[in-house]
């Protein structure tokens, strides 16, 4: 027999998370999760399952029917875009100005797809010409991916005009809205997105580890066409959707294909409702005026940003790491003797920058003071 170990109740203190998620979770929120937990096929909580994907579409702005929320973060919902959309052989033009777009490369490879990567500084938003230039060159291209919010770096790309020139060349597009949904203007149908994934723990303020996904009837279409299944048997959309919505299952009734995770699906709920009650317009103006009293703030510190003026996304707020400051000693003392989270760089930019998000329930007044005044008390 193994000993059991003697462990105590795990007891967080209460920190201000301002990095690149997860982030400050609504009070809101963390109180819907610990509601009881019902079964995940009780009439009561398929209800509020139908709910749940209206608040997910007005938050994408669309009315494609294949939206849901993966029961996994981020990270899966890039990977149930590609798998149920790519097949092996075809082509994708993959934009990389940070993190997140290499890893859509790597999905890519994974699916025995050809990726042709776009390649842009970074810092940089995608460049709209060197996109039209690859999709010119690739006319057998099937696919455009990229990310509409790169969080490694701060910078916001041109979804709407992205959207357009892979809608010109026939192509799909793969949109990562993971750190763009609720922070920033996006808008599914009208800037004809087909496939879109966010995640819960970023500009939502929802715990971590669920990802709103949804699928044009274009995307849908390409779906059904496959000609192999799709790898992965849980992210295998066709067969989610049979459990997200009546028609698919046996007799109309909603069939089983996993244990949904029922406390965290409550939390989304209310974390959408209160996105909704807000409004998304509000929301992200909310998020540009955080942004400008922060940025006024972080220049006056003398911190000086990645991204150019124009291209910042405001709930990402990358600033270079001034000279002869240690990085690590810096964060270690927010921590300690603020409860504050700021991000470390990310690839290319780790050691060298600093993250400030101001996502959700984070893009506060109080946040944005208690960032500048710690910041100017441990740098001095
Ligand atoms: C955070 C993030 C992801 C991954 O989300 P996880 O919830 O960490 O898996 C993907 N893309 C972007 C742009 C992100 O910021």
């Amino acid at each position: 027999m193994l000993a059991a170990p003697k462990v105590t109740p795990f007891n967080p203190p209460r920190r201000v998370l301002m990095g690149p998620g997860p982030s400050d979770v609504y009070p809101e929120v963390l109180a819907a999760q610990a509601r009881p937990t019902i079964g995940h096929l009780d009439p009561l909580f398929v209800g509020m399952m139908d709910e749940l994907k209206s608040l997910i579409q007005y938050a994408f702005q669309t009315e494609n029917a294949m939206t849901l929320a993966v029961s996994a973060p981020g990270s899966a919902g890039m990977e149930t875009c590609f798998v149920n959309l790519v097949e092996p052989g075809e082509k994708v033009i993959v934009c990389r100005n940070g993190v997140f777009g290499e890893r859509m490369r790597q999905n890519v490879e994974r699916v025995g797809a050809t990726a042709v990567v776009v390649d842009n500084e970074w810092g940089t938003p995608v460049s709209l010409s060197d996109v039209e230039a690859a999709l010119k060159a690739h006319p057998d291209a099937k696919f455009l991916a990229f990310v509409h919010a790169e969080t490694s770096t701060g910078a916001l790309s041109d979804a709407k005009g992205l959207c357009q020139l892979a809608k010109a060349h026939d192509c799909l597009s793969i949109v990562d809205a993971v750190t763009s949904l609720g922070g920033v203007e996006l808008r599914v149908d009208e800037w004809g997105i087909d496939a879109i994934y966010s995640g819960s723990q970023k500009c939502l303020s929802c715990v971590p580890g669920l990802s709103p996904v949804s699928f044009s009837p274009a995307a849908v279409e390409k779906l059904k066409a496959r000609k192999t299944p799709v790898q992965s048997w849980f992210l295998d959309q066709s067969l989610v959707m049979g459990y997200w919505s009546g028609d698919q299952g046996a007799g109309g009734k909603r069939s089983y294909h996993h244990t949904a995770p029922v406390n965290a699906l409550y939390a989304l709920h209310e974390s959408l409702r209160l996105l909704a009650e807000e409004g998304l317009e509000n929301a992200w103006a909310r998020h540009h005026s955080m942004h400008a009293l922060l940025r006024d703030g972080l220049e006056n510190l003398g911190l000086k940003f990645v991204v150019e003026e124009g291209s910042r996304l405001p709930q990402l707020n990358a600033v270079y790491i001034p000279e002869g400051v240690d990085d690590g000693a810096v964060r270690k003392q927010l921590l300690e003797n603020y409860n504050l989270e700021i991000g470390a760089g990310l690839g290319a930019l780790a050691g060298k920058a600093w993250r400030i998000g101001l996502m959700g329930f984070g893009a506060r007044r109080e946040n944005v003071a208690l960032c500048l005044r710690a910041l100017e008390e441990v740098l001095r």
